[in-house]
């Protein structure tokens, strides 16, 4: 799924903070003053449309133009604002910032359009920006808005780099004398920053791919074209900023159009890090200034430009991924325990999307270039909750789902997935209707059914299902005549051909060996039918056990269910390969009530429990009934409170169970108890619970009860 991201765009964020870097720092001025110019002056001034393009680019991809991505944006963003203002407090009082005149009103100038030092005037614009961008392109449509956000740049091109030529006109001067008193430039969130939300919007919603070659002549003569406009702007001393350029719009586009068609692995820590370099380089420009006093290296770190803008950028790109690193950890770890606190019901399921993306992203590198994640959405997500596991994985790029039965497809259209839904499942013919109405892909699960689905006389889609040895559904492997027939049905659109194994979790000699014969039996299937001139559709065998025990076996589709949600046996060597797969869902409840139990009363129903001598006891309000196995009682399962793991003692009962937390004293009422997932050091994984209680974590998961809310985090 990484593949698709658009990796062009996070290297470039780099690039775009290295230029922020280097236009306050002029690295080439000793070298060449006009050089220095066109780099400083002209060319680094694609960096900032280059951010506001990329905000653009994301807030505005989604076609329903959501009102929570703009508000979750400005949350962020402000919050970046308000830290970097406290951050440069002390370089602010050093400078005497707040000695000079008219403080407030200068104050709340710079607070909403320059920023309180020179660099952050970003922060405000980007902001206001997408707010004044959001809503043109909401309220008028994107060539309307795009026709205003030009008319706002020309205004603030008029003010910025062709400043001189309003000079004739008193009307026009006064008008931005007046302009000026409520931001220093016009280059700013309200002239600046809109035109490029709305281009970066225009672009991610745009069908056609330009060609590379057309996107680099488009770039390389904008930028000439660009350089050309600075330095005649610039000697005929016109400019008044110099941020500004008419051809600076060109430019942007095709920079961008280029960019997004390198895709491929991105890092999230690049996409961080640029932003961090862009608040903290001026930080280090003073640190590097004063290592240069205090060890006597001027002439090297100070004095030397080019030498300065290198140091200063090592230094701010250090220290940027070492903040990135310390904040994702802390920030990440801190909101999600954050939001588990601030849950207050009895009992709940947490289902940490991270861990979800994390494993889809490491299983995508084990297998093929050419394979694809069938993503495997059946019983609600095994508990996870289908609709939000298929939308996030489908932001994720997962292109391909399947469910068990037609109305968990059903569900899944309705809430939104366009891709390919494939129903691994028996679906009675007559409900045909509903295969066609909801785009639905059915499974063949023997040649009858599949004449029964034609003789209904729709066209509909399907994948055929292959019997190698499990005898469960699918048409035998050695009826190839009978298979045949189904590819030849006039109403049957055979997209897909698959088998499944029944014994690639085990690592058994005998195992293995059937597993197999039973991939072998599918492929010879598959070249006699080549043989026969049929043309064979998408083909897939591996199941998550069937992946990591036979990754060597190359498909079109892998159908992952239970690897997905990190809950695989990884204890010995259960698996051929073992990748770092983490458990996405969690099992939460509350400690209802204490009470204190004297030696030798009875606890809960058949009373098997009888205390020894005097404990404490917590009732949790989670039983059977939301999923829980009820033999896990009496002392088979545990659950982890304060980081300790305590017994469960007694019977479990329909809606409670009993724990013993005798050994963990300051336990209250309200506390949080986990029954599948981390507390502290110590850990319950859904596969231990299911060797307790003599299961698979399929079916522990699954069975997770309807009763129980879950939270995404
Ligand atoms: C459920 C199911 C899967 C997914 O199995 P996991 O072991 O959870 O990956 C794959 N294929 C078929 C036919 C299934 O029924």
């Amino acid at each position: 799924m990484n593949r698709r991201e658009y990796a062009g765009i996070d290297y470039f964020r780099i690039i775009a903070a290295a230029l922020v870097v280097a236009v306050h720092t002029s690295p080439l001025l000793m070298i060449n003053e006009t050089g220095n110019f066109v780099l400083t002056r002209v060319i680094a001034r694609v960096a900032v449309p280059f951010f506001f393009m990329t905000s653009g680019f994301f807030l505005f991809s989604d076609s329903r133009m959501n009102k929570e991505k703009l508000y979750s944006f400005l949350r962020k963003t402000g919050l970046l604002y308000l830290v970097s203002i406290i951050i440069y407090i002390p370089i602010n009082i050093y400078n005497g910032y707040f000695q000079q005149k008219s403080l407030l009103p200068n104050i709340l100038k710079d607070i909403f359009f320059d920023g309180t030092i020179y660099h952050l005037w970003y922060i405000p614009a980007s902001m206001l920006g997408a707010v004044i961008a959001y809503y043109l392109v909401k309220k008028l449509g994107y060539h309307k808005a795009f026709i205003i956000a030009l008319l706002l740049y020309v205004i603030g091109l008029m003010g910025d780099s062709y400043f001189g030529v309003i000079q004739s006109s008193e009307i026009l001067k006064s008008f931005y004398d007046k302009l000026f008193s409520f931001s220093s430039y016009t280059r700013n969130g309200l002239f600046f920053a809109p035109i490029f939300f709305v281009l970066g919007g225009i672009i991610a919603r745009q069908r056609k791919q330009y060609s590379v070659n057309l996107c680099l002549i488009g770039l390389l003569s904008s930028i000439i074209l660009m350089t050309v406009e600075g330095l005649i702007l610039h000697s005929l001393e016109l400019q008044r900023h110099d941020s500004m350029y008419i051809t600076l719009l060109p430019c942007m586009f095709f920079l961008y159009q280029l960019l997004i068609q390198w895709k491929g692995h991105s890092l999230t820590i690049l996409r961080k890090s640029a932003m961090i370099i862009y608040i903290i380089h001026p930080m280090m420009i003073i640190f590097v200034r004063l290592v240069g006093k205090l060890t006597n290296l001027q002439g090297i770190l100070i004095d030397n430009n080019l030498i300065h803008y290198f140091v200063v950028l090592i230094c701010s790109s250090v220290a940027a991924i070492v903040i990135a690193r310390i904040l994702k950890k802390k920030t990440v770890e801190g909101y999600k325990q954050f939001k588990s606190i601030k849950y207050k019901d009895r009992a709940w399921i947490e289902v940490d999307l991270d861990n979800l993306k994390h494993n889809v992203d490491t299983l995508q590198t084990i297998i093929s270039e050419e394979c694809q994640i069938m993503a495997v959405i059946k019983a609600d997500a095994y508990g996870h909750g289908a609709v939000k596991v298929a939308s996030f994985l489908n932001e994720q790029g997962i292109k391909s789902f399947a469910v068990a039965t037609i109305d968990e497809g059903i569900l899944l259209r309705k809430k939104g997935i366009k891709d390919d839904i494939l129903i691994l499942g028996y679906t009675d013919p007559s409900r045909i209707g509903h295969l066609i109405q909801y785009n639905l892909t059915q499974t063949i699960i023997d040649y009858d059914y599949a004449k029964r689905l034609n003789d209904y006389g729709h066209s509909i889609k399907v994948h055929i299902k292959i019997d190698t040895g499990m005898h469960r559904m699918g048409e035998n492997a050695n009826k190839v005549e009978k298979i045949i027939k189904i590819f030849q049905f006039d109403n049957l659109e055979v997209c897909g051909i698959y088998t499944h194994l029944c014994v690639a979790d085990s690592r058994d000699k005998e195992d293995i060996i059937f597993t197999e014969r039973q991939i072998k039996s599918f492929y010879s299937l598959l070249d006699n039918l080549e043989n026969n001139n049929i043309i064979l559709p998408k083909v897939h065998i591996q199941s998550s056990y069937g992946l990591l025990n036979y990754p060597e076996v190359h498909c079109d589709y892998v159908r992952l269910g239970i690897a997905i949600y990190g809950a695989v046996d990884s204890i010995g060597d259960k698996t051929k390969i073992q990748p770092d797969l983490r458990p996405v869902l969690s099992l939460k409840a509350r400690v209802a009530l204490i009470r204190e139990i004297a030696a030798g009363e009875s606890v809960s129903y058949g009373r098997t429990f009888t205390a020894d001598d005097d404990c404490r006891i917590a009732v949790i309000p989670i039983g059977y009934a939301d999923g829980f196995p009820r033999n896990l009682s009496c002392e088979c399962g545990s659950a982890l409170i304060h980081g300790h793991r305590v017994p469960i003692i007694g019977k479990i009962c329909m809606d409670q169970l009993i724990i013993d937390i005798t050994n963990v004293p300051e336990v209250k009422q309200g506390d949080i108890v986990t029954l599948i997932g981390i507390d502290g050091r110590e850990k319950i994984y859904a596969t231990e619970v299911a060797d307790d209680s003599k299961s698979i974590a399929n079916e522990i998961l699954s069975r997770l009860s309807y009763r129980l809310k879950k939270i995404y985090i």
